[in-house]
């Protein structure tokens, strides 16, 4: 059988006889011909059908409909200078067919792919999500995502970090939201919970030594789902030992400048060095911790990073109690140190934000990595001795073992990649997000289980 060939390819193939294979984009009869927008993953390329070629091809074709999968012989010609597609990377080649099969017939789809989805109800959007994504867009979008991607896999492994996957069945870490819960079969009434991020694991990834540690790590968090969040998400998680908080500022200041000329060259920085503030100039400011400090709004390819430091360590809830601002392994500012006694919510966590255009982008600190600090910002969150040892003993024993001073940061790749595509939301660059209540209509996620399985996980549901 005769290699197939990429749309993209045929340009180089002018007068070979080709196979190409792909869907049908669109049809367009024209009397005596009729014409084809073949579609594959690498783009468009027009294949004519003609009743004088040999082989019955033009016949078959006009039972073409859009989103047939076909297969097609021809002849690569050049376009006359009047029929070139600018619009088209093969807009100066087209194939004349001489064999036509059709590789699968398919339904007429409940929305028009060949435009931008984005008009399309989501929900009818996401129950379709495998056509959603045949369209341009949604193919753009996750190829972009792909680039990111492995810009930071590179990046990092230039600079000396090693990729390490975490468990994904974990003992809870506190992070502020509620967490995933997955009953164990095995131990009747017990319970392993999803990681919101994995903060401890990469912590103690610095005390086995490893110094510099990076994943592209999934999250959970089961939050109610206001704005654009999504019960799961991406983040470059990343962490480094013998650091200070100037170590990781210059090091994702700089990985991030050379992403964006890399992957997104159209862009422009409003600021470099990125401006900082500390959270206390930002909040008088601009009245927020994540202040957009773009010089024009409307330009979509304006990019302003900035960093924001020196966040509070501790936050009182309504209800009086106190709540670490990050999370609990966050290091005291140096400066505050002796104010921990007397005056804790005056103290400042030595921790940074980078913000994008008014869009938390990341969060990260410098940690403790002493047992006797540590132990200490336990009890003054109101935890007490048993309560401490049962949830965090291993961390605290773990310091105990030579933990090296750390730090680390954790960039969302979700919304890096919304603001570098210029969507509104996440969803539009994920490849299969939920909806805004954290339900799959494709899949039908989250759903009901047989009562045997129920019973095996030792789970009871109470109406
Ligand atoms: N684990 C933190 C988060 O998910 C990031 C960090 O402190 O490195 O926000």
């Amino acid at each position: 059988m005769q290699k197939r060939t990429w749309n993209t390819d045929t340009v180089n193939k002018v007068s070979d006889m080709v196979v190409v294979k792909g869907w049908v984009h669109a049809r367009r009869d024209m009397g005596k011909i009729i014409f084809i927008d073949l579609r594959d993953k690498t783009g468009l390329l027009q294949v004519v059908f003609a009743p004088k070629e040999v082989g019955g091809a033009y016949e078959f074709a006009k039972t073409l409909r859009a989103e047939y999968v076909v297969e097609i012989k021809g002849t690569v010609q050049k376009r006359t200078e009047k029929t070139i597609n600018p619009k088209l990377e093969t807009g100066t080649v087209e194939v004349l067919a001489t064999d036509l099969k059709i590789l699968n017939e398919s339904k007429t789809p409940p929305f028009e792919l060949d435009k931008d989805t984005r008009a399309v109800n989501e929900e009818v959007r996401l129950k379709y999500r495998y056509l959603d994504l045949r369209s341009e867009r949604m193919h753009n979008n996750l190829a972009l995502r792909d680039k990111v991607i492995s810009f930071f896999r590179n990046y990092m492994h230039e600079h000396g970090f090693i990729e390490i996957e975490t468990p994904i069945l974990i003992k809870g870490t506190p992070e502020g939201a509620r967490e995933f819960i997955v009953p164990s079969r095995l131990h009747g009434g017990k319970f392993y919970v999803l990681p919101q991020s994995p903060q401890q694991f990469k912590q103690l990834c610095m005390v086995a030594g490893f110094e510099r540690y990076f994943q592209i790590a999934r999250c959970f968090r089961d939050e109610d789902q206001r704005g654009d969040r999504q019960p799961e998400f991406t983040q470059l998680d990343f962490e480094m030992s013998f650091v200070e908080r100037e170590d990781i500022l210059k090091y994702t200041e700089e990985m991030f400048i050379e992403m964006v000329a890399t992957v997104a060259p159209e862009k422009k920085l409003s600021h470099t060095p990125f401006p900082r503030l500390t959270y206390v100039e930002a909040m008088e400011k601009y009245g927020t911790d994540k202040p957009d400090l773009r010089k024009n709004k409307n330009d979509p390819n304006e990019l302003a990073f900035c960093w924001v430091l020196d966040f509070p360590m501790f936050e009182k809830l309504e209800d009086g109690t106190i709540q670490a601002m990050h999370h609990p392994f966050c290091d005291v500012h140096p400066a505050d140190l002796e104010k921990l006694d007397s005056d804790p919510m005056s103290v400042r966590a030595n921790a940074y934000d980078l913000v994008l255009n008014g869009y938390e982008l990341s969060s990260g600190s410098i940690r403790i990595h002493k047992r006797e600090l540590q132990n200490k910002i336990f009890h003054l969150l109101g935890l007490a001795d048993d309560e401490i040892e049962k949830k965090f003993g291993h961390m605290l024993e773990a310091f105990e073992y030579g933990a090296p001073p750390h730090g680390g940061f954790a960039p969302g790749i979700d919304r890096i990649v919304m603001l570098l595509a210029g969507e509104p939301n996440i969803r539009e660059v994920m490849a299969y997000p939920k909806t805004g209540d954290a339900r799959d209509p494709m899949m039908g996620a989250p759903s009901g289980l047989p009562p045997k399985a129920l019973k095996e996980a030792h789970v009871k549901v109470v109406e």
